[in-house]
């Protein structure tokens, strides 16, 4: 009986120490200095992290790696790279980088398609706009993609729009239970209902043909507040001169004044 303890105790003793060591394992993991690599793919094509001072782009780099490391990036019929990777990441930090301790709770895959696709993730067929979108359904938690898309939102640097911030942008929305174009965490709730007078009436301009804020955007609410975001983040100088009420609101929202920064 006592040889039966003793190799129990014993057993017990490797299980823990085994725990200890997986632990020690992970610990390392998220320690892990961010590669040299994206740092360069971030300062060559990533304007928002060109423009921060150097503390910044040391919190924004290491924001980057951690989503990486986190977030499974998996390519359907097309290889992921590390470019990839970088430019989803980045997407998903400009968001949300005036909130130092932002974790996305509503991820946990990013899908690549090659090319734009359809409500049925086909990537065949006549009906392939779609060029990105978060999944519901099966697909909760899931983020689909364009690599074509996301690249082009990046490497364009004169535009409006990046599919991949608007698609986190979505996410965001969504931290409050309802991709409704109301993000309640950042709104103070006496802001609730001049945010959606706001929103109307931008909407209103735009279906009249008198805005220069991309249609989509006139969709619904929440197609508004991801359009108008991507503005925000891609040309913050434009919006402030354009649309100073809009701007004032995102700039409290996202915490962040990306205006007169970016070149
Ligand atoms: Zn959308």
């Amino acid at each position: 009986m006592d040889i039966v303890l003793s190799i129990l105790v014993a057993l017990a003793l490797l299980v823990l120490l085994f725990l200890l060591l997986i632990r020690k394992r992970k610990k390392k993991q998220a320690i892990q200095p961010v590669p040299a690599s994206y740092r360069e793919l971030l300062s060559q094509g990533v304007p928002f992290y060109q423009q921060l001072d150097q503390t910044q782009q040391e919190l924004f780099a290491n924001r980057v790696q951690h989503f990486i490391a986190s977030t499974r990036i998996t390519g359907v019929n097309t290889v992921v790279e590390e470019i990839d990777k970088v430019y989803v990441a980045a997407s998903a930090v400009i968001p949300t980088f005036g909130f130092p301790d932002w974790e996305y709770i509503n991820i946990n895959e990013v899908l690549l398609y090659p090319d734009s696709f359809n409500h049925d993730f086909e990537q065949q067929g006549t009906d392939r706009s779609i060029l990105g979108m978060v999944g519901t359904g099966a697909y909760e938690d899931v983020m689909i993609l364009s690599q074509h898309e996301l690249r082009q939102g990046f490497l364009n640097k004169t535009g409006k729009s990046n599919t991949a911030i608007h698609e986190f942008v979505h996410l965001v929305d969504k931290t409050d239970g309802s991709t409704d174009g109301v993000p309640e965490f950042a709104l103070q709730h006496n802001y609730v209902l001049p945010w959606l007078d706001l929103v109307h009436k931008k909407m209103k301009q735009i279906l009249a043909n008198r805005s220069d804020i991309d249609p989509y955007g006139a969709t619904n609410q929440a197609e508004f507040f991801a359009v108008v975001a991507e503005y925000f983040f891609e040309r913050p100088d434009l919006l402030k001169e354009k649309h100073p009420d809009l701007y004032e609101v995102l700039s409290s929202i996202f915490r962040q004044q990306p205006a007169g920064k970016m070149k």
